[in-house]
């Protein structure tokens, strides 16, 4: 049936697999040259369509490795503003080039990057993409892409199509499929484009990286026996500062519930929980963390617990030895002093 929202676009003008083949420092990341291989093998079965790669301020030699790996094509995409990392740009300068050469299938790696990148770009081409698949198929009736991925916990698989719109986009995870051999007497063109892109900085990079060089220093969250961990009621990455400083005080270090890591506030290896780290320190210190289930979790095995929450309901208070009721602006300044004092 046709989709209303995003009517069927004419399949005729969309030709090859391309793979997006994503920068580890100077080199090519191994999942997008194990793509490579993958959409090799699908452009066989659609005829002998032609495989392109697109990396963005990518090397002519990152485009050579790739074109050894089985890429008939390689666009580098040419623009000073991404050098660095940032998710909104670097997938609106991917779907610029993926629209001009209209490919019929674009793979992406599902590395941390790839899958953020993955759904800016689907939305943008307002197509689907399928996360995660274990195989790719070309079904030999209609040439669809045949996207399969377990479902229901891993019971059962389930096959995909993106019937009505171009490109088919699937995410695969890094060794996956096996990496094709290296191939150096295999020729390719090289294209650089320049693309230009809205300008609009995301900050939540720059952020990141600037708490995770202040964290370098600190041990991590599973061997630390002070822990102080922030949530989203620190308001900003800002407030985890006054936490390092508490941290360094006291010789421990900093955690994060999910929703600071989300916000950017924090870096995942500080996460704390069922999807982050259990840890077993001997002080708990949580600050701006309501005390979710899935945060308790990772903290069972603590032996002393202060929660810091102007919400005298929070869960966090009631799992708390200490429930300190208050704002952690006016609270944490007086804490640290207090302690350089009595060290002093
Ligand atoms: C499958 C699944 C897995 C998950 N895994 C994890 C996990 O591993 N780790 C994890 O943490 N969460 C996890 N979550 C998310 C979890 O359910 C909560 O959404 C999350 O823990 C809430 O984060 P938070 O406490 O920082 O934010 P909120 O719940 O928004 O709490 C913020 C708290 O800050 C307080 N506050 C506000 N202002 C101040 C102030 N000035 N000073 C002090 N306090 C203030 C508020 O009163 C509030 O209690 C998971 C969820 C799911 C569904």
């Amino acid at each position: 049936m046709p989709c209303s929202l995003w009517p069927p676009v004419n399949k005729e003008e969309y030709k090859g697999v391309w793979v997006y083949l994503e920068r580890e420092g100077s080199r090519l990341k191994d999942v997008g040259l194990e793509l490579l291989g993958k959409a090799r093998d699908l452009a066989q079965k659609l005829g002998g369509a032609e495989v392109g790669g697109v990396i963005v301020a990518g090397t002519e030699e990152m485009a050579r490795e790739a074109v050894y790996h089985g890429a008939d094509k390689v666009v580098i995409i040419d623009n000073p503003d991404l050098k660095v990392y940032t998710p909104a740009e670097y997938a609106e300068a991917i779907a610029k080039v993926v629209g001009k050469y209209k490919p019929e299938i674009f793979l992406i790696g599902a590395t941390k990057r790839g899958r953020e990148l993955a759904a800016y770009i689907a939305n943008t081409l307002t197509t689907g993409i399928t996360a995660d698949c274990t195989a790719l198929e070309i079904d030999p009736k209609t040439c669809d892409l045949l996207q399969i991925r377990p479902t229901f916990g891993g019971t059962q698989l389930a096959t995909i199509r993106t019937p009505q719109r171009r490109p088919q986009m699937a995410s695969v995870r890094p060794g996956v499929f096996p990496k094709p051999p290296r191939d150096t007497s295999r020729t390719g063109q090289i294209i650089v484009e320049k693309v230009e892109i809205a300008k609009r900085r995301t900050r939540l990079v720059s952020i990141e990286k600037r708490l995770e060089k202040d964290v370098a220093d600190l041990p991590p969250v599973e061997s630390a026996d002070v822990v102080i961990a922030g949530g989203r009621g620190l308001g900003s990455v800002e407030g985890f500062k006054l936490l390092i400083d508490l941290a360094k005080l006291l010789g421990g270090t900093v955690g994060a519930s999910l929703m600071a890591v989300r916000a950017g506030w924090a870096p995942h290896t500080r996460q704390i929980g069922q999807t982050g780290k259990t840890i077993r320190p001997k002080l708990y210190i949580a600050v701006g963390i309501s005390g979710a289930i899935q945060h308790l979790m990772g903290i069972m095995e603590t032996k002393t617990i202060i929660a810091i929450n102007p919400d005298p309901h929070a869960p966090i208070m009631e799992n708390a030895d200490y429930a300190v009721v208050g704002d952690y602006k006016q609270i944490l300044p007086l804490l640290i002093e207090e302690i350089k004092r009595l060290k002093s």
